[in-house]
């Protein structure tokens, strides 16, 4: 990177310090050290105001940038777009819109339509309705609950919260909207049943035992991520998902399942829930949908879904009313389409499964090192390290250890993240998600950072 006008960004520095709100940060602390302005990136590096290089094993992040940064064949697209047709609501089509609905649909068998909004949150709050319409419009009133996940995450408007199960993100922003209902989380490291034989069944059947005491008639759907992201990086125990579908079936339930996170090639397949044979009903994403280039959201139906939508003719108010404003934007499903044709051409879902297997295989080597990793877990290029005090009592370790790792392995000039805040005293997860096209070097210059920093900070 040519760093030669870096002093003239001493402006911009200070208009960010000064006047940005920034997301997820406690501003006390964030303008006492140095505020980070990222001006470039290329590959899976950026550089940041002062001229400092960092490679970037989370995608942007928060998951998103799975294709890597300056791709100028996807900046290309997106302009000759714009220059043609920036915009039309989304009662209109457009050619990018409807390319990328083929495409997608494509990767999707079973699923026909495509929604288009903005973000993860929006998506799922689309789903939601649909399935409250469907409530008012199909059962009478009935099957209008949602049940959602513990440690699993939606989003952060308030319904989207409603249905979040990571406490920390949650409190300080109810009353919340009524009818989301928890059930159990499905970590079999951390099983509310101590040990079971078969902790996926359990946990599955965990789900059974929420909608009968709820009431199935009450119950419309489900929402879960294939593997919870920010919650832990948990992976689906054997059997669970299965089982999860046969229930959806016996009590009429909606399937949603959130890709936001591990949707577009981040667990080696273009889906998460394809790694689990799993059939849904509603498919959320974003974030990797176009990698971080325009802001695009998909919500995706079967068209058994989508046929309770297309309405009487003889009755004016019978359609879905929802709109996304900017789901009109034609940027979007423009780069999305260059970025999936990316990860065709480029290979990247087997790349990420082979990175994925090195990354893991590295991690679960120094398990051997370093007693405080007490379990590597993860699918494709989206793993987590949940880190311990104590490797028997599995007693997680201090969340300001656990940031202090994180700092250090900064340091090593990586970035890596740790567990959102998911359940008080559990954020105590490494977790990496760098883009799709990782090399050997790369996730192997990973793995040395997090050599040496728990080295430095745990001993
Ligand atoms: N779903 C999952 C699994 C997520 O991790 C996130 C965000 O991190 C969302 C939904 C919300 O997406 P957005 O921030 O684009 O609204």
């Amino acid at each position: 990177m040519d760093t030669s006008n870096i002093n003239d960004l001493s402006e911009v520095v200070e208009a960010d310090r000064i006047h940005v709100w920034h997301h997820l940060s406690q501003h006390k602390q964030y303008e006492a050290v140095d505020p980070r302005v990222i001006v470039e990136g290329k590959g899976l590096r950026v550089w940041d105001a002062t001229g400092r290089e960092t490679l970037d094993a989370v995608s942007g992040g928060v998951w998103t940038v799975n294709v890597g940064y300056g791709r100028e064949s996807i900046a290309n697209v997106v302009r000759d777009q714009l220059l043609k047709m920036n915009y039309f609501a989304g009662s209109a089509g457009s050619i990018p819109g409807a390319m990328f609905a083929q495409r997608l649909i494509e990767k999707m068998p079973g699923m026909t339509r495509v929604y288009y909004s903005n973000s993860g949150s929006e998506a799922n709050e689309k789903a939601y309705k649909m399935v409250r319409q469907i409530a008012h419009q199909v059962h009478g009133g009935k099957k209008w609950k949602i049940l959602y996940r513990e440690r699993d995450y939606h989003g952060t408007t308030i319904a989207a919260l409603a249905s979040g199960g990571q406490e920390e993100r949650k409190s300080f922003y109810g009353p919340y909207p009524e009818g989301f209902v928890p059930v159990p989380h499905c970590l079999e490291y951390r099983s509310q049943w101590g040990e079971v034989e078969d902790y996926g069944l359990r946990a599955a059947n965990a789900i059974e035992e929420v909608i009968l005491r709820e009431g199935p008639d009450t119950v419309g759907a489900i929402i879960l991520e294939p593997v919870t992201a920010g919650g832990g990086v948990i992976t689906p125990p054997e059997g669970y998902w299965p089982r999860v579908q046969e229930i959806c079936k016996k009590y009429g339930l909606l399937l949603i399942i959130d890709e936001v996170v591990c949707g577009v090639g981040r667990t080696g397949k273009w889906f998460g829930y394809q790694q689990y044979g799993v059939q849904p009903d509603i498919v959320t994403m974003a974030k990797g949908v176009a990698s971080g280039y325009a802001a695009i959201s998909c919500t995706v139906t079967t068209e058994a879904v989508f046929e309770m939508f297309k309405g009487n003719p003889n009755d004016p108010l019978d359609y879905f009313r929802d709109i996304s404003t900017f789901g009109g934007c034609t940027a979007g499903p423009a780069a999305a389409l260059e970025n999936m044709r990316i990860i065709e051409d480029e290979g990247l879902l087997e790349n990420t499964t082979a990175m994925g297997e090195r990354l893991m295989g590295n991690l679960n080597a120094l398990m051997e090192k370093h007693r405080v990793i007490g379990q590597v877990r993860g699918k494709g290029l989206f793993i987590g390290a949940e880190l311990v005090s104590d490797r028997t009592s599995r007693e997680p370790l201090a969340e300001a250890t656990v940031a202090a790792v994180v700092g250090a392995v900064m340091k090593r000039g990586v970035q890596i993240g740790m567990t959102n805040r998911s359940v008080p005293g559990f954020n105590n997860t490494l977790c990496l998600s760098p883009a799709l096209i990782s090399t050997a070097d790369d996730v192997d210059q990973m793995s040395d950072a997090i050599d040496g920093a728990l080295g430095e900070i745990c001993g």
